[in-house]
């Protein structure tokens, strides 16, 4: 199936492992040209040339720290002189620290929304101009499954993600008219260096052993596994193509059934 997004310009943050890879490795094989960036050179190069190999697509590699505002309009600036706009914005970073409430302090908080909602916001502000001006754009938000059940050994995340949701929503009721969607992507388990290490703090904290813990999280998942990240990235690619445009405003599980909720 041709989702017909080839030689569209898509830029997605935090993409040199986990769930920022997956979502540009499944838009560079729909032939979308990609703007990739993470905080590290040698490896958000390394994932550059890997995917240029794969799927022969342009990939332009940058390091920022989606934390900083003054990081963001540098990255941007460098798309925009390279590519000249952009049509797919995938904005994710990485996660905050394990822990429960009263293990952190304000300047905890203060960082877990700098990494995670404000990112989100100054990375929109950023690049939604350009979708305006051309009339078409897909704005997909990385969250988590806590954003509709909050995870209790992740308050930092918990509390981060709402507002996400929060801006996603309303972003959308203003530029749904200009063919721009806007939504949230709301994954449960999926399989990466980041899950593996949520696993290994679950074993300390329960004195269990990293493949008991592994049990019991699967055990909390109706399809009984977690999930795989080209998955996640394949989602990704759907809502980002043209048979999206009238997918708008919503919060997207990809949790193999763990959401015990009814909406
Ligand atoms: P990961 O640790 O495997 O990969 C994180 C990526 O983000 C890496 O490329 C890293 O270099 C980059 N990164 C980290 N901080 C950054 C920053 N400040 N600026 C730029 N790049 C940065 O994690 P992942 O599993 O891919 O998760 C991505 C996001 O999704 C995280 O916020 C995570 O908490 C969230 N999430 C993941 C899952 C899951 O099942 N994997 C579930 C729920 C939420």
């Amino acid at each position: 199936m041709d989702l017909k997004i080839k030689d569209k310009v898509a830029v997605v943050t935090a993409a040199s492992r986990g769930l920022g890879r997956a979502a540009a490795e499944a838009l560079a094989a729909e032939g979308v040209k990609l703007a990739i960036c993470s905080r590290d050179r040698a490896a958000i190069d390394e994932a550059a040339g890997q995917i240029r190999k794969k799927f022969a697509v342009e990939v332009l590699s940058e390091v920022c720290d989606v934390s900083s505002k003054t990081g963001i309009e540098a990255f941007k600036d460098k798309v925009i002189e390279h590519f000249g706009t952009c049509h797919i914005l995938f904005a994710n970073a990485g996660g905050p620290p394990p822990g429960k409430v009263e293990e952190f302090a304000e300047a905890d908080f203060r960082k877990a929304l700098d990494l995670n909602l404000l990112s989100t916001i100054n990375l929109v502000n950023a690049f939604l101009p350009f979708m305006k001006q051309q009339e078409w754009g897909r704005i997909l938000a990385s969250t988590s499954i806590s954003v509709k059940q909050p995870i209790p050994t992740l308050a930092l995340s918990n509390v981060s993600r709402a507002g996400v949701v929060a801006f996603i929503k309303s972003l959308s009721l203003d530029i749904a008219h200009l063919n721009i969607s806007a939504n949230v992507l709301a994954p449960g388990f999926i399989m990466t260096g980041r899950v593996k290490s949520l696993l290994q703090d679950r074993a300390q904290r329960e004195g269990t052993t990293y493949e008991e813990a592994l049990e019991n999280v699967k055990n909390t998942i109706p399809a009984q596994k977690i999930g795989d990240p080209e998955d996640f990235g394949a989602l990704c690619a759907f809502l980002a193509s043209g048979y999206a445009s009238y997918i708008t405003g919503d919060t997207i599980l990809i949790d193999g059934g763990m959401y015990k909720g009814i909406m």
